[in-house]
Protein backbone atom coordinates (compact mmCIF):
# COMPACT_ATOMS: atom_id res chain seq x y z
CA UNK A 1 0.00 0.00 0.00
CA UNK A 2 2.55 2.23 1.01
CA UNK A 3 4.77 1.15 -2.33
CA UNK A 4 1.66 2.26 -4.34
CA UNK A 5 0.95 5.76 -2.92
CA UNK A 6 4.69 6.44 -3.38
CA UNK A 7 5.25 5.41 -6.60
CA UNK A 8 1.88 7.71 -7.45
CA UNK A 9 3.77 10.45 -5.83
CA UNK A 10 6.85 10.00 -8.31
CA UNK A 11 4.88 9.79 -10.93
CA UNK A 12 3.34 12.94 -10.45
CA UNK A 13 6.30 14.68 -9.23
CA UNK A 14 7.58 14.02 -13.00
CA UNK A 15 4.25 14.66 -14.03
CA UNK A 16 5.04 18.23 -13.08
CA UNK A 17 8.97 18.50 -13.51
CA UNK A 18 8.12 17.86 -17.48
CA UNK A 19 5.36 20.19 -17.77
CA UNK A 20 7.72 22.79 -15.70
CA UNK A 21 10.42 22.25 -18.14
CA UNK A 22 7.06 22.26 -21.15
CA UNK A 23 6.38 25.81 -20.50
CA UNK A 24 9.96 27.12 -19.69
CA UNK A 25 10.87 26.19 -22.75
CA UNK A 26 7.83 28.17 -24.53
CA UNK A 27 9.24 31.03 -22.91
CA UNK A 28 12.79 30.63 -23.71
CA UNK A 29 14.96 33.67 -23.22
CA UNK A 30 17.37 34.20 -26.19
CA UNK A 31 21.04 33.01 -25.88
CA UNK A 32 23.55 35.79 -25.18
CA UNK A 33 26.95 35.16 -24.83
CA UNK A 34 29.45 37.43 -22.73
CA UNK A 35 32.60 37.09 -20.65
CA UNK A 36 31.97 37.40 -16.57
CA UNK A 37 35.24 39.36 -14.89
CA UNK A 38 36.66 42.26 -16.14
CA UNK A 39 39.16 44.94 -15.29
CA UNK A 40 38.08 48.51 -14.50
CA UNK A 41 38.77 50.18 -18.57
CA UNK A 42 37.92 46.88 -20.21
CA UNK A 43 34.98 46.46 -22.99
CA UNK A 44 32.24 44.32 -22.80
CA UNK A 45 30.73 42.78 -25.51
CA UNK A 46 27.26 41.07 -25.86
CA UNK A 47 27.11 38.27 -28.70
CA UNK A 48 23.49 37.66 -29.88
CA UNK A 49 23.25 34.49 -32.27
CA UNK A 50 19.68 35.47 -34.27
CA UNK A 51 19.08 39.48 -35.92
CA UNK A 52 15.08 39.02 -36.40
CA UNK A 53 14.95 41.78 -33.71
CA UNK A 54 17.52 43.81 -32.52
CA UNK A 55 18.00 45.16 -29.13
CA UNK A 56 19.78 47.78 -26.69
CA UNK A 57 22.35 46.94 -23.77
CA UNK A 58 22.27 48.55 -20.72
CA UNK A 59 24.34 47.87 -17.76
CA UNK A 60 22.85 48.49 -14.13
CA UNK A 61 24.59 48.86 -11.11
CA UNK A 62 23.49 46.31 -7.83
CA UNK A 63 21.27 49.34 -6.77
CA UNK A 64 19.67 49.52 -10.06
CA UNK A 65 21.68 52.56 -11.22
CA UNK A 66 21.95 53.19 -15.30
CA UNK A 67 25.79 53.25 -15.28
CA UNK A 68 26.14 52.99 -19.57
CA UNK A 69 24.51 51.86 -22.78
CA UNK A 70 24.89 50.98 -26.13
CA UNK A 71 22.88 49.28 -29.16
CA UNK A 72 22.71 45.79 -30.62
CA UNK A 73 23.98 45.78 -34.18
CA UNK A 74 24.32 43.34 -36.98
CA UNK A 75 27.37 41.23 -37.57
CA UNK A 76 27.73 39.07 -40.49
CA UNK A 77 31.06 37.01 -40.29
CA UNK A 78 32.50 33.69 -41.36
CA UNK A 79 32.38 32.21 -37.38
CA UNK A 80 29.57 34.47 -36.06
CA UNK A 81 26.38 35.88 -37.42
CA UNK A 82 23.95 37.63 -35.23
CA UNK A 83 24.18 40.94 -33.52
CA UNK A 84 26.83 42.12 -30.92
CA UNK A 85 26.85 45.25 -28.52
CA UNK A 86 29.72 47.04 -27.27
CA UNK A 87 30.32 49.17 -23.61
CA UNK A 88 33.27 50.25 -21.72
CA UNK A 89 33.86 50.06 -18.23
CA UNK A 90 35.31 53.72 -16.83
CA UNK A 91 38.50 53.40 -15.19
CA UNK A 92 36.88 55.15 -12.22
CA UNK A 93 33.81 52.31 -11.82
CA UNK A 94 33.44 50.99 -8.20
CA UNK A 95 34.55 47.19 -8.40
CA UNK A 96 31.93 45.02 -7.80
CA UNK A 97 28.94 42.95 -9.39
CA UNK A 98 26.82 44.63 -12.15
CA UNK A 99 24.26 43.65 -14.36
CA UNK A 100 23.73 43.87 -17.70
CA UNK A 101 19.98 44.34 -19.52
CA UNK A 102 19.17 43.19 -22.83
CA UNK A 103 15.87 45.05 -24.16
CA UNK A 104 13.71 45.05 -26.70
CA UNK A 105 12.46 47.64 -29.01
CA UNK A 106 9.21 48.60 -26.42
CA UNK A 107 12.16 48.55 -23.80
CA UNK A 108 11.02 45.12 -21.94
CA UNK A 109 13.98 43.59 -20.41
CA UNK A 110 14.47 40.17 -23.04
CA UNK A 111 17.35 39.11 -20.69
CA UNK A 112 19.78 39.74 -18.00
CA UNK A 113 23.42 38.94 -17.32
CA UNK A 114 25.27 39.52 -13.76
CA UNK A 115 28.99 40.29 -14.57
CA UNK A 116 32.02 41.47 -11.77
CA UNK A 117 34.61 44.20 -12.37
CA UNK A 118 37.73 43.50 -10.50
CA UNK A 119 39.76 46.22 -8.65
CA UNK A 120 42.75 47.36 -10.77
CA UNK A 121 45.25 49.72 -10.53
CA UNK A 122 46.47 52.36 -12.77
CA UNK A 123 49.79 53.83 -13.00
CA UNK A 124 50.36 57.36 -11.48
CA UNK A 125 52.79 59.98 -12.95
CA UNK A 126 54.01 63.89 -12.72
CA UNK A 127 53.83 65.93 -15.63
CA UNK A 128 55.22 69.52 -15.11
CA UNK A 129 53.85 71.93 -17.45
CA UNK A 130 55.18 75.33 -18.41
CA UNK A 131 53.35 78.77 -18.38
CA UNK A 132 51.77 78.44 -21.36
CA UNK A 133 50.17 74.82 -20.77
CA UNK A 134 49.44 75.75 -17.17
CA UNK A 135 47.42 78.89 -18.90
CA UNK A 136 45.66 76.32 -21.23
CA UNK A 137 44.74 74.25 -17.91
CA UNK A 138 43.53 76.99 -15.75
CA UNK A 139 42.68 80.11 -16.98
CA UNK A 140 38.66 79.89 -17.29
CA UNK A 141 37.55 79.54 -21.11
CA UNK A 142 34.35 79.73 -22.40
CA UNK A 143 35.04 78.03 -25.92
CA UNK A 144 36.91 74.90 -24.13
CA UNK A 145 33.87 74.42 -22.21
CA UNK A 146 31.75 74.27 -25.91
CA UNK A 147 34.29 72.34 -27.42
CA UNK A 148 33.86 69.68 -24.45
CA UNK A 149 30.22 69.95 -25.37
CA UNK A 150 30.22 69.32 -28.63
CA UNK A 151 32.93 66.02 -28.26
CA UNK A 152 30.89 64.47 -26.09
CA UNK A 153 28.09 65.21 -27.95
CA UNK A 154 29.66 63.28 -30.58
CA UNK A 155 31.06 60.22 -28.39
CA UNK A 156 27.50 59.36 -26.62
CA UNK A 157 25.88 59.11 -30.56
CA UNK A 158 25.45 55.53 -31.82
CA UNK A 159 24.92 55.34 -35.98
CA UNK A 160 23.33 52.02 -37.40
CA UNK A 161 25.72 49.84 -38.93
CA UNK A 162 25.82 46.44 -39.99
CA UNK A 163 29.55 44.68 -39.93
CA UNK A 164 30.46 41.96 -41.73
CA UNK A 165 33.87 41.52 -41.25
CA UNK A 166 35.78 40.89 -38.14
CA UNK A 167 39.02 43.19 -38.89
CA UNK A 168 42.00 43.33 -36.24
CA UNK A 169 42.12 46.46 -34.46
CA UNK A 170 46.23 48.17 -34.60
CA UNK A 171 47.87 50.91 -32.81
CA UNK A 172 47.71 53.91 -35.40
CA UNK A 173 51.71 54.45 -35.13
CA UNK A 174 53.41 51.30 -35.41
CA UNK A 175 56.98 52.27 -34.41
CA UNK A 176 56.48 54.92 -31.83
CA UNK A 177 57.09 54.65 -28.32
CA UNK A 178 54.53 54.57 -26.33
CA UNK A 179 55.25 57.08 -23.14
CA UNK A 180 51.62 57.06 -21.00
CA UNK A 181 49.07 54.67 -20.85
CA UNK A 182 45.14 54.57 -20.27
CA UNK A 183 44.34 54.92 -16.98
CA UNK A 184 47.25 56.88 -15.76
CA UNK A 185 46.69 58.67 -12.60
CA UNK A 186 48.21 61.95 -13.68
CA UNK A 187 49.36 65.25 -11.37
CA UNK A 188 49.82 68.07 -13.40
CA UNK A 189 52.67 70.06 -11.66
CA UNK A 190 51.68 74.26 -13.01
CA UNK A 191 54.37 76.77 -13.23
CA UNK A 192 52.87 78.61 -10.41
CA UNK A 193 54.09 76.16 -7.77
CA UNK A 194 50.43 74.31 -7.74
CA UNK A 195 48.91 71.37 -8.91
CA UNK A 196 45.64 69.36 -9.73
CA UNK A 197 45.05 65.52 -10.56
CA UNK A 198 43.59 64.37 -13.77
CA UNK A 199 42.87 60.89 -15.26
CA UNK A 200 44.75 60.32 -18.67
CA UNK A 201 41.65 58.52 -20.79
CA UNK A 202 43.92 57.81 -24.01
CA UNK A 203 47.73 56.25 -24.54
CA UNK A 204 50.56 58.27 -25.90
CA UNK A 205 52.46 57.37 -28.39
CA UNK A 206 56.02 59.22 -29.28
CA UNK A 207 57.44 59.38 -32.91
CA UNK A 208 59.28 61.81 -34.89
CA UNK A 209 57.55 65.04 -36.36
CA UNK A 210 55.51 64.61 -38.81
CA UNK A 211 55.26 60.72 -38.85
CA UNK A 212 52.13 59.05 -40.53
CA UNK A 213 48.99 58.15 -38.79
CA UNK A 214 46.65 55.49 -39.82
CA UNK A 215 42.85 54.80 -38.65
CA UNK A 216 43.70 51.72 -37.09
CA UNK A 217 40.87 50.20 -37.36
CA UNK A 218 37.37 51.04 -40.73
CA UNK A 219 35.18 53.47 -39.85
CA UNK A 220 33.92 57.06 -40.94
CA UNK A 221 35.25 60.61 -40.15
CA UNK A 222 32.95 62.49 -37.87
CA UNK A 223 35.01 65.02 -36.94
CA UNK A 224 38.22 66.80 -38.00
CA UNK A 225 39.27 70.24 -36.69
CA UNK A 226 41.41 72.30 -34.50
CA UNK A 227 40.36 71.97 -30.39
CA UNK A 228 41.92 74.31 -28.24
CA UNK A 229 43.64 71.82 -25.64
CA UNK A 230 43.34 68.78 -27.83
CA UNK A 231 45.09 70.49 -31.25
CA UNK A 232 44.28 69.47 -34.41
CA UNK A 233 42.00 66.57 -34.10
CA UNK A 234 40.24 63.71 -35.63
CA UNK A 235 37.60 61.34 -34.07
CA UNK A 236 36.44 57.98 -36.42
CA UNK A 237 33.46 56.41 -36.24
CA UNK A 238 34.58 52.68 -35.84
CA UNK A 239 31.45 51.02 -35.19
CA UNK A 240 27.76 51.97 -33.45
CA UNK A 241 28.79 54.14 -30.76
CA UNK A 242 32.50 53.27 -31.15
CA UNK A 243 35.57 56.06 -31.56
CA UNK A 244 38.59 55.94 -32.53
CA UNK A 245 40.20 60.02 -31.33
CA UNK A 246 43.34 61.78 -32.42
CA UNK A 247 44.52 64.74 -30.48
CA UNK A 248 47.58 67.26 -31.17
CA UNK A 249 48.20 66.34 -35.12
CA UNK A 250 50.42 68.61 -37.71
CA UNK A 251 48.58 67.77 -40.88
CA UNK A 252 45.03 66.07 -41.72
CA UNK A 253 44.98 64.15 -44.89
CA UNK A 254 41.25 63.23 -44.41
CA UNK A 255 37.78 65.69 -43.63
CA UNK A 256 34.82 64.60 -41.94
CA UNK A 257 32.36 62.63 -43.68
CA UNK A 258 35.45 60.19 -45.58
CA UNK A 259 35.38 56.51 -45.27
CA UNK A 260 38.57 54.94 -44.17
CA UNK A 261 40.27 51.54 -43.22
CA UNK A 262 42.61 50.43 -41.27
CA UNK A 263 45.74 51.06 -43.42
CA UNK A 264 44.24 55.11 -44.35
CA UNK A 265 46.64 57.88 -43.26
CA UNK A 266 44.61 59.84 -41.77
CA UNK A 267 47.20 62.82 -40.61
CA UNK A 268 50.97 63.15 -39.40
CA UNK A 269 52.02 63.49 -36.03
CA UNK A 270 52.93 67.05 -34.15
CA UNK A 271 52.38 68.66 -30.86
CA UNK A 272 49.57 71.08 -31.17
CA UNK A 273 47.50 72.03 -28.54
CA UNK A 274 48.52 71.04 -25.14
CA UNK A 275 51.77 69.27 -25.68
CA UNK A 276 54.82 68.78 -23.86
CA UNK A 277 56.39 67.17 -27.39
CA UNK A 278 55.57 65.51 -30.30
CA UNK A 279 53.31 62.75 -29.80
CA UNK A 280 49.72 61.08 -30.76
CA UNK A 281 47.47 60.73 -28.35
CA UNK A 282 45.09 57.67 -28.71
CA UNK A 283 42.25 57.46 -27.22
CA UNK A 284 39.13 55.04 -27.61
CA UNK A 285 35.59 55.29 -26.55
CA UNK A 286 32.88 53.17 -26.28
CA UNK A 287 29.35 54.41 -25.81
CA UNK A 288 31.03 57.84 -23.93
CA UNK A 289 33.40 55.82 -21.93
CA UNK A 290 36.93 56.25 -22.31
CA UNK A 291 38.58 52.13 -22.64
CA UNK A 292 41.71 50.41 -22.45
CA UNK A 293 42.81 49.73 -25.73
CA UNK A 294 45.56 47.17 -25.06
CA UNK A 295 42.81 43.99 -24.67
CA UNK A 296 41.28 44.85 -28.09
CA UNK A 297 44.59 45.23 -29.59
CA UNK A 298 45.03 41.59 -28.87
CA UNK A 299 41.68 40.46 -29.22
CA UNK A 300 39.97 42.69 -31.73
CA UNK A 301 37.05 45.22 -31.42
CA UNK A 302 34.28 43.08 -31.55
CA UNK A 303 36.21 40.30 -28.76
CA UNK A 304 36.99 37.10 -31.36
CA UNK A 305 38.22 35.10 -28.28
CA UNK A 306 34.24 35.15 -26.92
CA UNK A 307 33.52 34.55 -30.99
CA UNK A 308 35.82 31.51 -31.19
CA UNK A 309 34.65 30.12 -27.55
CA UNK A 310 30.60 29.86 -29.06
CA UNK A 311 32.29 28.12 -32.09
CA UNK A 312 34.04 25.35 -30.22
CA UNK A 313 31.08 25.42 -27.59
CA UNK A 314 28.66 24.54 -30.30
CA UNK A 315 31.40 22.03 -32.13
CA UNK A 316 31.56 20.33 -28.72
CA UNK A 317 27.81 19.66 -29.19
ZN1 LIG B 1 47.51 61.72 -23.96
Amino acid sequence: MKGRLLNKMKSLYILIITLFIFITSLYAETDVYFNKKFNRGDVVTVLIPDNDELYKLELISSTGKFITGNIFFPVDSINFKGQAALIGLDSTLKAGNYTLLIKNSMGDIENTGEILVRENVFKKENIPLNQANTSLRIDPDSKIVSEAVQIHQIYGTSTFLSVSGLESIKLPVPNGIITSWYGDRRTFLYSDGSSAGAIHNGTDIAAPFGTKITAGYRGRVVFSGRRIITGNSIVIEYLPGVYGVFFHLNEFFISKGDIVVEDTVIGSLGSSGLATGPHLHWELRVGGVPVNPDPLLKNGLIDNSLIMSIVSSHTAE
